[in-house]
């Protein structure tokens, strides 16, 4: 148990970020690496052990937070890591990465800061690694059954890893030539460095994973035909289906998916190009949309050195303080300023978004290359142009950062598999994530983004898991395997 009175001698620490401009010169993580352990501890002491830990509920892999944060504050390393590699198999992903919703449900944000739960798991994580407790965990014996899981991102290498420890023979079939999903290619490397990811693939090929990267399933490699291989296919292909800004203009040079530049940045960071093939150096940048996607681009054209940058977002400017309809323990809309908005003030001195912004058309140049971008404010619930408020900005490199409708459409798997789409364009699926699909085919489960949309790497873990634990069954006849989270489970909300 932790010092009941911690949060009342203790305020909150978060770990600090780098200086903008030095983190600007480089493409290392934001965050200044780890914490310094005694500050870990005592932070780790703030959780006062309440009796009924909302932030359990408020993480979707079902944390055992106040656990770790006991052996935290006494600095058992050892055990710490043991708590928290028992709920989630990649803790130095979600310390990284996750927006911590626990935090928003922990007992005291009610009236005062959460503890810095984040910190205290990216820390038990690193020092898990650092001291040489996680290690490969190979089964003890081989059930003789073989699973392929399709797709490397978080929810199938989560789903990869509990199947192989449960002594499946489990391949793992990724498109791309590298293993990771989003992780790999979307997330920029100042936000988790792809060293991270590497290292858990190794963990995972000594426990026994198969990696088979290149292989379009459903393209050179027939789903069906791969269903005669194995005895179970889990199909975790994330949501990539893009959504597109139908607006005159759109074709001209200049313009593209937020996926598009993402990938070529990250394929360059990891040393795939000398330059970007897109590339903001001496720009001026629009991003159409204000979410995190659209945050990664602004990090990352700051970095290639823009010479401007805006952001439009078609919402309102958020509350700064949580709104009434959404009270603790909920994850609130709230206006947050991520490490990139706090980059572009400090490179320009003024916060690069526009509230309300909906774009109208570009304006392109004799070459064909957009120049230009035609805004107006819009109403904030029917989004309709305030009238008089249109103005063009310069633009000439647009990126649109906004979000995915579902899994891929038309794709030969989806096709060779037979597999049925859900009223929201997702994969349809029964409450034990077996796939609905049109030859009745059974032995396909449906985990990650491209069951549940567009989502959070906490909850592509905890799907990956709980799917996981759906095809053991289905195996074997029974499972030992944790399943934290339904098809059906979703975020707090009131
Ligand atoms: C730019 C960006 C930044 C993000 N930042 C964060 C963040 O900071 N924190 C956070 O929690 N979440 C973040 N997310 C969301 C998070 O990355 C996703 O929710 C998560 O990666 C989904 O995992 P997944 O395994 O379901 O799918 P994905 O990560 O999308 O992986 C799917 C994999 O399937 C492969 N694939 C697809 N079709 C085939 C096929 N036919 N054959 C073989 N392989 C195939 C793809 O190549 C891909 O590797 C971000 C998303 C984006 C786009
Ligand atoms: S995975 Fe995310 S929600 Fe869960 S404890 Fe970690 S930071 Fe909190």
């Amino acid at each position: 148990m932790t010092d009941i009175r911690g949060f009342m001698k203790y305020p909150r620490r978060a770990v600090p970020a780098r200086p903008v401009e030095e983190r600007l010169g480089d493409w290392d993580e934001v965050y200044a690496g780890q914490a310094l352990l005694p500050v870990v501890s005592e932070q780790a002491t703030r959780c006062m052990d309440c009796g009924i830990p909302f932030c359990h509920s408020g993480c979707p892999l079902g944390n055992l937070i106040p656990e770790w944060n006991t052996y935290a504050e006494h600095g058992d390393w050892r055990a710490a890591s043991e708590r928290l590699h028992a709920t989630n198999n990649f803790p130095e992903f979600t310390g990284r990465l996750c927006p911590a919703p626990c935090e928003d449900a922990c007992v005291l944000a009610i009236n005062t800061d959460p503890v810095t739960i984040k910190n205290v798991e990216q820390a038990i994580a690193d020092q898990s690694w650092e001291r040489g407790y996680t290690r490969p965990q190979p089964p003890e014996r081989l059930s003789e059954k073989s699973v392929a899981v399709v797709g490397s991102g978080p929810a199938g290498l989560a789903a990869a890893q509990q199947l192989t420890r449960s002594g499946h023979t489990v391949v793992v079939y990724e498109r791309a030539d590298r293993v990771g999903g989003l992780l790999r290619y979307g997330i920029p490397a100042f936000k988790m460095e792809k060293r991270y990811l590497d290292r858990r693939t190794e963990q995972m090929r000594a426990e026994g994973t198969t990696f088979r990267t290149g292989v379009d399933v459903g393209g050179e490699l027939d789903a069906a035909e791969l269903m005669t291989r194995h005895d179970v296919l889990v199909v975790a292909v994330g949501a990539r289906e893009q959504r597109e800004l139908p607006v005159p203009g759109r074709n001209l040079l200049g313009i593209h998916q937020a996926m598009e530049y993402l990938t070529f940045a990250n394929r360059t960071v990891q040393g795939d190009y000398a330059v970007s093939p897109i590339t903001a150096e001496g720009k001026h940048v629009v991003i159409v949309g204000g979410g995190d996607t659209g945050s990664d681009c602004l990090g990352t054209v700051l970095r290639q050195g823009a010479a401007s940058v805006l952001q439009l977002d078609i919402n309102p400017e958020p509350e700064q303080g949580r709104p009434a309809g959404e009270p603790w323990p909920t994850y609130p809309k709230v206006y947050r300023i991520s490490h990139a908005h706090e980059e572009a003030r400090g490179r320009a001195g003024t916060d690069p978004r526009v509230f309300s912004a909906a774009t109208l058309r570009f304006e392109g140049s004799a070459t064909g290359r957009v120049r230009a971008l035609h805004l107006t404010e819009v109403e904030p619930r029917e989004r309709r142009p305030r009238p008089g408020t249109e103005r063009v900005i310069p633009a000439e490199l647009v990126l649109l950062a906004l979000g995915f409708s579902g899994p891929e459409r038309g794709t030969g798997l989806t096709e060779q598999l037979g597999l049925a789409w859900d009223g929201r364009g997702n994969f349809a699926r029964d409450a034990g994530f077996a796939a609905e699909t049109a030859h009745g085919t059974d032995g396909i489960f449906i985990a990650g983004d491209a069951g549940r949309g567009q989502s959070l790497v906490v909850w592509a873990i905890a799907e990956g898991r709980s799917a996981a634990a759906a095809a053991d069954r289905y195996l074997t006849g029974s499972t030992a395997l944790p399943a934290p989270i339904t098809p059906d489970d979703g975020p707090l909300t009131v």
